[in-house]
This record gives structure tokens, sequence and C-alpha cells, in this order.
């Protein structure tokens, strides 16, 4: 007790509070990280949207105003009318001056030297046709470059697009992750939690249940392992003092029912017990149809240790005799203080003769004995006894017979058995 008085306790509430706390601080944690990350993807996926695919729409018109201007270039070469050379000049032209070119500085330089070729060309060819053949190495170089060009741009493109996708797949990624460990550590808690409860609340319960179920004065003080909780101590230490109050009560029933069951003086069953006992033996041995035997005893000239020694010195006779008398009889045998000096047997199972032999070898080792007196003086008694019959007539007569045999012995002598069937019956 005094080891487990050192273990700190702790209110449930307080605990359960202190519990609820860290669930609330660590969950509101990880929810406001992950409404971080939801704001950070959101705004890279806004990104996405209202930057990267105008930058890509506008990568394409670059390549597809470039493409226009190698194909209306082609057309030129082709094309042997003036005018229809002067509309894909002028096609040229347009494409050269758009916007999205005009923006991207690289392609704004080859889109200006196509331009000047293909201007001198056509007004070449207006005065030589022969210049369109012989500038037409040169201006398949050119085209080739468009090309290039265009390739360029439409990497560019890819590039621009696949770095703005990946930073987006980055930032989810993070977000799942970090989703992944919020959840492991909600449910870490929980499993936490699961097992406190088990162990400082489920099993302690369990613990005190089985041990008030099975209370009882038979079994050894209830035993708990120590625990934490302020409650569960309490409900345990009930627990405990409820067994030490069954112990007392069972104490004091005891106590009581030696007074009402007991002789005072010699501890032997009193007449009222012995008579309700010894009813019980009778109706079973006439149930059964088994022998039973009933006796009397009387010490002999117990007065004069009265009127010699005292009272006192009478009262360790009488303490004595029952001692040696409960020491002799068989624990199925019954023996009561019937009055003052007299005393009362049942014999469960006995015939008359052989509780005769019996009760013949107790008087003769009563008589050997010398009982030391208060004043020191050794003295010998010596007793009568009357046995009877009791398998075939009530206990009151059968007793009454014992009395009679036992009234014979003294007028024998005394210091002898007599059986009541040597005697008339009633
Ligand atoms: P007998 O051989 O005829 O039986 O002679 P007795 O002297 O034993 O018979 P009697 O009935 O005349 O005496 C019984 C005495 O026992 C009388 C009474 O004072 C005494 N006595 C009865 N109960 C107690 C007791 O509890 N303590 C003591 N010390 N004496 C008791
Ligand atoms: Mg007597
Ligand atoms: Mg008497």
């Amino acid at each position: 007790m005094a080891d487990t008085e050192k273990v700190s306790r702790y209110r449930a509430n307080r605990a359960f509070a202190v519990l609820v706390f860290g669930f609330a601080l660590l969950f509101g944690t990880a929810v406001a990280l992950l409404a971080h990350d939801q704001q950070a993807v959101l705004n890279a996926v806004s990104r996405l949207q209202q930057q990267t695919v105008p930058e890509i729409v506008r990568y394409q018109r670059v390549a597809r105003n470039l493409e226009q201007m190698r194909q209306e270039g082609e057309r030129i070469f082709a094309i042997g009318s003036a005018e229809s050379r002067q509309q894909a000049m002028f096609v040229v032209t347009l494409a050269a001056s758009h916007p999205s070119i005009i923006e991207h500085p690289q392609s704004a330089a080859l889109a200006r030297e196509v331009e000047k070729f293909l201007s001198n060309v056509h007004r070449e060819a207006n005065e030589n046709p022969e210049a369109l053949r012989n500038n037409y190495p040169d201006w398949l170089n050119l085209a080739d470059r468009i090309s290039l060009q265009v390739d360029d741009v439409a990497v560019q493109g890819v590039n621009h697009t696949t770095g703005d996708l990946a930073s987006v797949s980055d930032l989810m990624q993070t977000a799942r992750f970090k989703l992944l460990g919020a959840l492991l550590l909600v449910a870490g808690f929980l499993l936490l939690l699961i097992f406190s409860l088990r162990r400082y609340l489920i099993d302690p319960l369990q613990a005190v249940d089985h041990q008030l179920s099975s209370l009882s004065v038979e079994r050894p003080e209830p035993d708990f392992s120590p625990t934490p909780i302020a409650e569960i101590f309490s409900i345990e230490d009930a627990c405990k003092r409820l067994h030490a109050s069954l112990l007392e009560n069972e104490a004091a029933r005891n106590e009581l029912e030696n007074l009402a069951h007991r002789d005072e003086l010699t501890g032997l069953n009193n007449r009222r017990f012995f008579m309700m006992r010894a009813e019980i033996e009778m109706n079973r041995a006439h149930r059964y149809e088994r022998p039973i035997t009933v006796g009397m005893a009387d010490l002999d000239f117990f007065k004069r240790i009265n009127d010699t020694h005292g009272h006192a010195a009478g009262d360790v006779v009488l303490k004595r005799f029952a001692q040696l008398l409960s020491e002799s009889v068989r624990q199925t045998d019954l023996v009561g203080r019937y009055g003052g000096e007299e005393f009362a047997f049942v014999f469960p199972e006995s015939s008359v003769a052989e509780a005769g032999a019996l009760a013949e070898r107790f008087r003769q080792s009563f008589a050997a004995q010398e009982i030391r007196l208060p004043n020191g003086i050794l003295v010998s008694i010596t007793l009568s006894i009357g046995l009877a019959d009791g398998s075939h007539c009530p206990l009151e007569v059968a007793l009454r017979h014992a009395d009679d045999a036992l009234y014979e012995a003294k007028r024998l002598g005394r210091n002898r058995v007599v059986v009541a069937n040597t005697l008339p019956a009633d």
C-alpha cells in the first residue's frame, strides 16, 4: 500500500483534457499545413491557367507565323505571276509584323531578315525573272533556318510548359506527403489513445469487475497493479475496503454464532444448539435406518470440588473435562453441555455396543487424569455415563432413557457406564 501511495496520480478528466488539447494542437497544425499546401497548389494551377497556357499559345503563334512565312516564300519562288508574288509578299509582311513575332526577339530578327530577302527577290524578279532562280539556293538556306527556328520555338514552348507542370507536380507531391504524414500522425495519436484507454481505463476496470464479482472472505485481499488514474485508484481502494469490511463482518458473524451456539465456559455446544443438531442427526439416522446412540454424562461428587477448592477450581475441572472430551470423540460425534456438570452425546452410525466401548475408554482415561487446580493441588475425578439406543425413538425419549441409565450408574456406585437397553422398556 505504502508503495502504491508514492505513485503520482492524475484525475481522469484532466488527463483527458490534456489528450484532447494535444490532439487539437496536432490536428490543427496538420490542417493549417495542409491548407497552406493546398493554397500553393491552387496558386500554381491558377498560374498555369493564366500564364503558361497563353504562353504556349504565343509560342504556337510564333511557330505558325514563321511557318507561314516559309510557305509564302516558297510561293514567291514557285509562282511566275508578279501579282501572286505581290500577294505572297503581303502575307509575309503581315506575318513578320505580327505581335507574337515582334515579342520573340530571335524570331523577330529572322523574320526581318526573311522579309527583307524576299522583298529584294520580289523586286529583282519584277525586273529580271532570272533573279528567282539565282536567289533560290539562298532561299533554301533561309527556309532551313526558318524550319530550325520553328522547331526551336516549339521546343521552347514545350520546355516552358514542362517546367511549370513540373513545379505544380512537385507541389502536389509535397502536399500528398504532408497529407500522408498528417494522417499517420492522427492514426498514431488514435492508436496511442486506444492503447491508453485500454491500459489505464478498460483493463483496470475489468480487474475491479473481476475482483468485485469474486470478492469473498475465502479469497485474499484484492491485488491491483499500480494505476496513475486517481478515480481508478479510489475504486480499487474501495474494493479493498469492501473486502476488509467483509472480513470484519464475517469475524463478527462467527463471534455471534459462537455466542449463540457455544457454551461460554467449556466451548462445547450449548444445550440449545446441541438439541438442534442432535435432532438433525436423529432424523437422518431414522430416515436411512442407521444406528445411533445418545448419552448423558455427569461428574461424580462435583459439588465437593466447589465446596473444597472454590467455584473457580470447579470451572477449571469443567474446562479440562470438556477439552479431554473434545479430543476423545470422533469428528462426527456430537457433544454438548446439557446442564451445570451434565453433558449430552450423540454417536451417529454407532450401535450402543460401539458407543459403550468408546464411553468406557473415555471414562477410564478421564478417571486416570490428574487435574491441577488454581491453588496448585492435583485432583482426580470420575464420571458416570448413561447410554441409550436412539435408532427407534425420538430424541427426547432417547435422552430420557440415557438419563435413566445415568441415574442407574449413580445408584450402582458411580464411575461407570450403564446402557439403557439393560433397563426395562418404557
Ligand atoms: P453426583 O455424583 O450425585 O452428581 O454429585 P454432585 O455433587 O456432582 O451433584 P450435584 O448435582 O449435587 O452437584 C452439582 C454441582 O455442580 C452443583 C453446582 O454448584 C455445580 N456447578 C454447576 N454448574 C457449575 C459451573 O458452571 N461451575 C462450577 N464451578 N460449578 C458448577
Ligand atoms: Mg454430579
Ligand atoms: Mg449433576
